[in-house]
């Protein structure tokens, strides 16, 4: 079945481009993508707006309701949903938890978002001037656009989504085009909540069809790589709308000599290799005191080489295969070009090719500079460079070096001591002896700092609010002011 014989009661016509999609797994490709056409684009946000007036207008309580039967629809469809997120990603693990996170996400947003947007209405406040009270009404966006990227394709094409419905936004999601096969069981699960069907849409297709969409929303939340994060940002600016941009990350860890060593291995290998690598919250670089750099690293590689491929079992395995079969060619570039600079390879190092998946062992890496791209580039595979430090100071001046600036984690003997260090780094989360807690809190707000991402938090309150506009309405209930109260006099 195409991709666009589900779209959710809109018009599917018009898609002028097929592309094919390849299988992470057997490296052929197995489903045929119908990128939606401008018109299409148009025609579905059309109907979106249309529908979002109802929508804004039902009461929380309606839209609560709607929200908790769409969980339970996704609920009951999970089997469905997660098998074919399994075969855009290789991996069936993960993408359980993907669509567990997701019925989790849309039930938190369901339960905060009645308080949130209650608070925001405020009747009748007073003024400086005891004639004049106002009142603020929550105006939400219209029409909010999503563009998302392949690495958690469900979870992120949802994470600012369920957000802005909660708030009384219509959203219009374009998928990345190297993951589109979880959209049809999610849009048929969607069709049970027709409420929920008639404001949200999703239009398959590439960078041409994101590019086309953010023409037609009122805002724009895009999540992938710097490089089209800065082509959104400027087509945001032309099209006279607010962008929150989530990009990527070169997050570094520290490992204070204070910490564990064995355990700081464990920790830093899991952060660094969880779905291939493929997070934006990965470690991608570890900063090791120097007094317990020995056993971190004999730690660190006898962990690495026990790690098992998921192949050619699906069941079995701790890291699966490449989703996008580019990034394994820029991991391997990465690699060879740090070997060639005079880098040691201490496990994995070379991209397999297993029954057509493209597959990597945890990479440990040591004797690294700093004019190596994979001490200075997102890498988003499964490599860990380790540099070592002598003090704190030059922990943090190397963790803050590039122009990354997502998330990092410090592992010290005790709490306080890494949340001093952590507290000096420039970047929105630092998690304190542990790695990659961002993909699992999302309760509080966090910044994206440096090329990492712009605009407000999508976590924590803010990842609604931000979808509300505010209304005044100043009561004036004395005689409106005479003009001659500003005329000019000798006095
Ligand atoms: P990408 O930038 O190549 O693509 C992301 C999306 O943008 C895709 O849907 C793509 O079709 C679309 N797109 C491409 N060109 C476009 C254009 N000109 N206009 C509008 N849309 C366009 O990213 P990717 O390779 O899919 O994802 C990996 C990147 O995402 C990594 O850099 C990773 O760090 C980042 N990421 C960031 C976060 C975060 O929360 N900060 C989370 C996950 C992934």
């Amino acid at each position: 079945m195409r991709t666009s014989d589900i779209q959710v009661g809109h018009g599917i016509d018009g898609a002028v481009r097929a592309l094919p999609v390849r299988n992470p797994r057997t490296g052929k490709s197995d489903f045929t993508l119908d990128c939606a056409s401008p018109a299409t684009i148009r025609a579905s946000a059309l109907k979106l707006r249309e529908a979002q007036t109802l929508w804004a207008s039902r009461s929380d309580g309606e839209r609560t309701d709607a929200l908790l039967r769409w969980a339970a629809a996704i609920d009951d469809a999970a089997a469905s949903i997660t098998s074919a997120l399994t075969k855009d990603t290789g991996r069936r693990r993960l993408s359980q938890i993907e669509t567990a996170t997701v019925t989790q996400l849309i039930r938190r947003w369901a339960a905060r978002a009645p308080g949130l947007l209650g608070r925001q209405r405020q009747m009748h406040q007073p003024t400086a001037t005891p004639s004049i009270s106002t009142t603020t009404l929550p105006i939400p966006y219209s029409l909010v656009g999503i563009i998302s990227p392949w690495n958690f394709p469900l979870v992120l094409s949802l994470i600012d989504a369920v957000p802005a419905l909660a708030a009384g936004c219509a959203v219009l999601i374009k998928p990345s085009e190297v993951t589109p096969r979880f959209v049809n069981p999610l849009l048929e699960a969607t069709r049970r909540v027709p409420e929920i069907a008639a404001i949200l849409d999703v239009v398959q297709g590439d960078g041409a069809t994101g590019a086309a969409l953010i023409e037609q929303v009122d805002y724009i939340c895009f999540t992938g790589s710097v490089a089209t994060g800065r082509k959104v940002a400027v087509a945001a600016a032309q099209a006279f709308i607010p962008a929150s941009l989530e990009l990527g990350g070169k997050d570094p860890m520290v490992v204070l000599s204070s910490a564990d060593p064995v355990q700081a291995a464990a920790t830093a290998l899991r952060a660094s290799i969880v779905n291939t690598g493929q997070a934006c919250q990965s470690i991608e670089c570890v900063y090791v005191a120097r007094p317990i750099a020995k056993p971190f690293l004999t730690a660190l590689t006898d962990a690495a080489a026990q790690v098992q491929l998921n192949y050619p079992d699906l069941e079995h395995g701790d890291i699966g295969p490449f989703i996008f079969e580019k990034q394994a060619s820029i991991v391997q570039a990465q690699i060879d070009d740090a070997r060639a600079k005079g880098a040691r390879v201490l496990t994995g190092g070379s991209v397999q090719q297993l029954g057509g998946g493209l597959y990597l062992m945890p990479t440990v890496m040591t004797g690294l500079t700093p004019d190596m791209a994979l001490m200075s580039e997102e890498t988003f595979g499964p490599v860990i460079p380790v540099v070592l430090f002598d003090t704190p100071e030059e922990a943090v001046r190397l963790a803050n070096q590039g122009r990354y600036g997502l998330s990092a984690a410090v592992l010290a003997g005790t709490a306080e001591e890494a949340e001093t260090l952590g507290a000096q780094l420039e970047v929105g989360a630092v998690s304190i002896n542990d790695g990659s807690l961002t993909g699992i809190v999302w309760e509080a707000e966090k910044s994206s700092f440096k090329e990492s991402g712009l605009g407000p938090s999508r976590m924590g309150d803010s990842g609604l609010l931000r979808f509300l506009r505010k209304r005044l309405l100043i009561r004036q209930t004395a005689a409106p002011a005479p003009l001659a109260v500003y005329a000019e006099s000798p006095r």
